[in-house]
């Protein structure tokens, strides 16, 4: 189970899955990346190694420089490409990478199935994208702070939408996440050694701050929504 998150100029397939390759030691089962390719959100994820993914790659590349990616420790729903992670809401302008287990999420479920809401995967993860599409009003950040109050147990996500193309909104809650901080460039990571080959400038992460990133720079927000200053840590071990 690892996330990473990428915006920037380089192509976001490449960094993402080779920051995987750096979170395998957290064991997985499944792996896939979401980019925005053209306005539109491209999802490439199947069951297996890391390697499975990198063919499926080569034989339908993503074009984009922005996007997230996900190795999968199943907890809710067999290891299988449709659990695999990005998951997304029923229109699919929402993607979502996720570890840890949101515990209600069979409530959460039933509240956004009886609004029309469709669910294809066996995973606790798919209500996030549909639960944030639902208090979607324009603002990507408001609608993932909406969703978190109702999310109980543990995340970090990493979300992109169509809506809002150039923007890369994460947060944690009991799960591991770094910010890495390049040259106009940036990630999200359950881990320092997925960022090591970009970066050695990173945010260490405290449980419901919110982080905003475009290729402009990054932000850090309270759940009050108010702004946070935090010190940069710098690495100056080697992986
Ligand atoms: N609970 C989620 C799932 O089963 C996320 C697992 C993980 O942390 O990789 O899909």
């Amino acid at each position: 189970c690892g996330i990473v998150g990428f915006v920037g100029q380089r192509q976001a397939a490449d960094v993402l899955v080779e920051g995987l390759s750096k979170l395998e030691y957290r064991g997985y089962d499944s792996a896939g990346v979401a980019v925005i390719e053209d306005g539109e959100i491209e999802i490439r994820k199947c069951k297996g190694r890391l390697a499975n993914l990198s063919s499926k790659l080569k034989d339908e590349p993503v074009h984009g420089t922005m996007g997230i990616g996900h190795t999968r420790w199943a907890t809710h729903g067999e290891p299988s490409d449709v659990n695999s992670h990005p998951h997304s809401n029923t229109s699919e302008t929402i993607s979502v990478v996720h570890n840890g287990i949101i515990e209600n999420y069979l409530k959460l479920r039933e509240k956004l199935e009886a609004k029309g809401y469709k669910f294809f995967s066996q995973t606790d993860t798919e209500v996030i994208p549909n639960l944030i599409d639902y208090y979607y009003k324009g603002d990507l950040l408001e609608a993932v702070k909406k969703a978190t109050t109702k999310m109980e147990g543990s995340y970090a996500i990493g979300v992109i939408s169509k809506n809002e193309p150039g923007k890369l909104v994460a947060v944690r809650k009991d799960s591991p996440l770094i910010v890495g901080l390049g040259k106009d460039e940036f990630f999200i990571a359950s881990d320092i050694p997925a960022v090591l080959n970009y970066t050695r400038d990173v945010y260490l992460l405290e449980d419901k701050e919110f982080v905003v990133m475009t290729k402009d720079g990054v932000t850090l927000y309270d759940e009050d929504g108010e702004m946070v200053n935090k010190d940069v840590y710098h690495v100056t071990w080697d992986a």
